[in-house]
């Protein structure tokens, strides 16, 4: 045996999405990717603004020595002036530079931060459906994930959160705009979640962190805002990235930005700070640091996003798929027409579409679709669509 017996095991049962990927290169090599519906992976289709372009050509044409240079560990000071400065603003709390810290993206974020808060066999709560690697990134630092279910609707459920906290409890992530069901949590159930976690703080003595995962929040549709976790709860740490509303999910670029209400706020900067060298990746690449204060206030065309959205959303309905419209993010989760949403992938594969079972996110009896595609692959899979559900309906 050359691996460990429980990544063995992790790689054999868990990952939905790459079997699916791996699934469409054999349909592709077969058929030709024009014949190939692939809603499998959440790679932006649109390409980064051209700001981007301009901002990365103008800090190469510096002539200013050690632009590729080490750096302190929580990154560039000037980044990290400007990130708070425009959290300060979308907020409503003031933050400082010194309580943002640049991670490789927001995956890189999230293990730097539960490397930061876990002992040996601390529990997370994770709300279903999640995104696949939370429960990785917790066992990759000891702890052990507790899953935990949010409403018909994927609304937040603050009751069941309320009983799952338990003595071990050290942290729940919460991921709104939701990977893979589009909800975002709003404002009233995001201040009850404060006042449970604050309540059972208070009772154990040991605080609770809520760690916010946030990579979809200018993604998002219809006037939704996004209600600021710094609002709802002192200990709370935003953990995001550019990967999503910059296009650059390549070259990762994220940031913690904890929040200055915190009780242990210095303890807690110093431990992500420490934790974003020792795990190898050590802070985010300088050049994409040194672009984000050109940056401010860009995003890809969210208005693309959502016109794909009702594109994808009018053919399924007249399919006869029964959903809830996603508020935000890029992913549609559809209620599977059989109980068995594995079979009912593979029913639609037959058909050239690629998309994820529902049981790969916690949630069984759903699939989830990716629409950050092109136009052309929605219109011509909904042919396919119709024939797949047809297959079942009486
Ligand atoms: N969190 C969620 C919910 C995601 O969907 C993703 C990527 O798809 C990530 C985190 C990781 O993003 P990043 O590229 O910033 O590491």
């Amino acid at each position: 045996m050359a691996i460990s017996s429980k990544i063995r095991e992790y790689m054999e049962n868990a990952s939905w999405i790459r079997k699916m990927f791996e699934q469409g290169l054999e349909l592709k090599a077969k058929y030709g990717a024009d014949k190939v519906f692939d809603f499998s992976l959440g790679n932006p289709n649109l390409e980064p603004p051209d700001e981007v372009r301009k901002a990365i050509l103008q800090v190469l044409s510096s002539e200013r020595p050690g632009l590729h240079a080490y750096m302190p560990n929580a990154g560039l000071k000037d980044t990290r002036e400007a990130v708070a400065k425009y959290l300060t603003r979308d907020h409503g709390v003031s933050l400082s530079w010194e309580q943002i810290i640049m991670t490789c993206g927001a995956g890189g974020g999230l293990n730097v931060a539960l490397k930061s808060i876990l002992d040996k066999d601390d529990e997370v709560l994770v709300l279903a459906p999640y995104f696949v690697e939370y429960f990785f990134y917790i066992s990759n630092h000891n702890g052990n994930g507790k899953l935990v279910n949010t409403n018909e609707d994927f609304s937040l459920n603050t009751e069941t959160i309320s009983k799952a906290l338990g003595e071990r409890t050290k942290a729940i992530i919460i991921n709104s705009p939701n990977n893979p069901s589009g909800r975002v949590y709003d404002a009233a159930s995001m201040e009850r979640l404060g006042k449970i976690l604050a309540a059972h703080s208070k009772k154990t003595g040991k605080t609770v962190y809520l760690l916010s995962d946030e990579p979809y929040s200018k993604l998002v549709y219809d006037g939704v805002k996004v209600p600021s976790v710094f609002q709802a709860y002192p200990e709370s740490l935003l953990i995001t990235s550019h990967s999503k509303d910059l296009s650059l999910p390549g070259e990762r670029i994220g940031f913690i930005a904890a929040n200055p209400r915190m009780e242990n706020l210095k303890e807690t900067i110093d431990g992500l700070t420490f934790c974003n060298r020792i795990l190898g990746f050590v802070n985010a690449p300088a050049l994409m640091q040194r672009i984000l204060p050109y940056l401010e206030g860009v995003s890809v065309n969210v208005a693309e996003y959502r016109r794909k959205r009702d594109l994808l959303c009018q053919g399924l309905l007249n399919a006869g798929y029964k959903f809830t419209k996603p508020e935000g993010a890029f992913y549609l989760f559809i209620k599977s027409p059989i109980p068995d949403d594995v079979l009912f992938v593979q029913t639609l594969l037959q058909e050239n579409i690629l998309g994820v079972p529902g049981t790969g996110f916690g949630a069984p009896g759903y699939f989830r679709l990716a629409y950050c595609v092109d136009d052309r692959v929605i219109e011509n899979s909904l042919e396919g669509f119709r024939r797949a559900i047809r297959k079942y309906s009486a």
